[in-house]
């Protein structure tokens, strides 16, 4: 059976390192780190991420404001506050929880945070920083990929990793992410062909697809790193990843559980992003 990847134990200790950091920044400067979460509307599951990065703020002493508006809310009064906060010295990190509701473009509210303080590093200027491999954020969930990664000793130099799905707030930045640890990297989507034959040459498989158990055994080489991404919810009301957990655990080398695999990784990058927003602030 393979080892199966805790990204709640992980993301734990992070947290921890990260509180003793956080509190040696806040002594040395006077200066504690602060996030704004802007929540438009209602989304149910939206809600339960918000809530989740409130209590991570606390836990680690991140100074953290949750602007819940309306659903009704305007694209210009959505502007108007990342304006505000983008001028307010005790937020060093701003974030928009997405999805927004139709009637505002996530295109231009993401383009109008500050991106020195675009912890999610959504901001085309952050990707481009990204791209060239000269950073200060990194997306939050491919980042929490590479941690779960590098804690668990798995090498990428020379691995073929096959990322599915290419979204920007996912498959993209992992696969750039992968590829600047020298992984020789393939991107499927919905319009690849024959895509079990490409999956299953993968040494370290990353699946970030959005449909629940998408990825069978047959789809996995013998001895795979994999990693799922999917956050699926069953009729059942259970959560579910991408990947067939019980079947390819028993090929795969190493996996990652739905939940408590890369979820809580997420917020605990958010966390680490928003340390190095207040740090980068002071220079
Ligand atoms: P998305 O819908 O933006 O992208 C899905 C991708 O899957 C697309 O690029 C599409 O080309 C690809 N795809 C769809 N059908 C396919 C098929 N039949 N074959 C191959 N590729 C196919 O989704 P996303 O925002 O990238 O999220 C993906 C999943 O990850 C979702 O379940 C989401 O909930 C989850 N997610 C989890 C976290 C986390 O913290 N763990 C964070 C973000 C997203």
């Amino acid at each position: 059976m393979a080892i199966i990847i805790d990204g709640k134990a992980t993301s734990l200790a992070m947290k921890e390192e990260l509180k003793g950091k956080i509190d040696a920044f806040i002594s040395q400067t006077g200066v504690t780190p602060g996030l704004a979460v802007i929540i438009v509307g209602n989304n149910p599951a939206s809600a339960v991420y918000v809530r989740n990065k409130e209590n991570a703020c606390a836990a680690v002493g991140i100074h953290s404001e949750t602007f819940r508006l309306a659903e009704e809310t305007t694209e210009e009064e959505l502007l108007a506050l990342v304006r505000k906060l983008n001028a307010d010295e005790a937020i060093h990190g701003i974030l928009v929880q997405l999805p927004l509701p139709s009637h505002i473009s996530e295109e231009k509210v993401i383009a109008s945070i500050s991106p020195k303080k675009d912890v999610d590093a959504f901001h085309a200027e952050n990707v481009g920083h990204i791209m060239i491999g000269n950073y200060h954020f990194l997306p939050c969930t491919p980042a929490g990929v590479m941690a779960l990664l590098e804690r668990y000793g798995i090498e990428v130099a020379g691995k073929h990793c096959v990322v599915i799905g290419r979204s920007n707030i996912v498959g993209k930045p992992q696969a750039m992410l992968l590829l600047e640890k020298n992984g020789t990297v393939t991107v499927c989507h919905s319009k690849t062909k024959n895509l079990a034959d490409i999956t299953r040459q993968a040494d370290i498989l990353v699946a970030a697809v959005g449909r629940a158990r998408f990825v069978r055994a047959d789809m996995v080489k013998d001895g795979a790193v994999v990693i799922d991404v999917g956050i699926n919810r069953l009729a059942d009301g259970t959560l579910c990843g991408d990947v067939d957990f019980e079947a390819v655990k028993e090929k795969a080398y190493a996996i990652t559980p739905v939940p408590g695999g890369v979820g809580p990784m997420t917020v605990t990058m958010l966390l680490y992003n928003t340390l190095t927003a207040a740090k980068e602030s002071l220079k």
